[in-house]
């Protein structure tokens, strides 16, 4: 399985010259690498614009969208519109979107089955709000289960077995958002883990085993090791890191070693 490394720009940066300078450092920085998949997740406003540029070795993202593919849904993006853009992922349930958007485990799972029926491929984000501990057993203590166990139940309500291939689900513990609280490995392998029986639960073992979960907090180029290396993560998404250019170089740059 290659690694994802996929930014996040959010609602950065405020011009399109601005936009343009970020892409072309990252560009120049990314070579085409089999082990490791680059996606850069603009606002919807840059897409097209980025896609147009692009010389190989990076792929798209969209940070949300619809749950349908056209028509009176004034001021929504679809996820067709995505594709016939040239984007291949979509991030759905980003936490600040729940928080600021009131967005549903409901709406979240309308938009999943949206995203795999334009055949593009969800970023589902999952975390718990604050910091989880675990026992002498390592198993996780309440929130970190509890939250993360029901969105994966709730936003995966009647997705098909045959689709969780395509499905990235992005642990990222709210309180690691932004923060510079970055998780350590040992519980992002733990909350990875537990993904997977739950996963196991809801399909079964092999089903599991195909989706990918990548890790986003806080990574940066100093701690991504310990994600990718130590905590056996499939990836990270990167928020902060991600808007500077040499930085997420960096971060691509680490992750393809291993
Ligand atoms: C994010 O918001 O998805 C994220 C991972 O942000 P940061 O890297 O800034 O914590």
């Amino acid at each position: 399985m290659s690694k994802l490394i996929i930014g996040n720009w959010k609602c950065n940066p405020t011009s399109l010259n601005e936009t343009k300078h970020l892409f072309e450092v990252i560009q120049r920085g990314i070579v085409k690498n089999k082990n490791v998949e680059v996606i850069i997740c603009p606002p919807f406003i840059y897409l097209a614009h980025l896609i147009a540029l692009v010389k190989g070795g990076l792929t798209f993202g969209a940070q949300d969208c619809f749950w349908e593919q056209k028509g009176a849904f004034t001021g929504e993006i679809s996820p067709l519109e995505l594709k016939n853009t040239g984007c291949q992922y979509v991030i759905i349930g980003h936490s600040e979107r729940r928080k600021y958007l009131q967005e549903t485990d409901e709406m979240i799972n309308k938009k999943i089955k949206a995203v795999l029926k334009s055949r593009l491929k969800p970023i589902l984000c999952v975390g718990e709000e604050t910091r989880d501990t675990f026992n002498s057993e390592g198993k996780p203590l309440n929130e970190m289960s509890l939250m993360v166990g029901e969105q994966i139940e709730k936003d995966l309500a009647n997705v098909s077995a045959a689709r969780i291939r395509d499905i990235v689900i992005a642990y990222e513990p709210i309180w690691a958002i932004g923060t510079g609280n970055s998780c350590s490995s040992d519980d992002a392998m733990k909350a990875s883990l537990f993904i997977r029986k739950t996963l196991t639960k809801l399909y079964d073992r092999p089903t599991a085993e195909k989706a990918k979960i990548v890790y986003g907090g806080s990574v940066n180029s100093k701690n991504v090791n310990e994600y990718i290396k130590g905590a056996n993560m499939d990836g990270v998404l990167v928020g902060g890191a991600s808007l500077n250019g040499s930085e997420f170089v960096k971060i691509y740059e680490i992750s393809s070693r291993f």
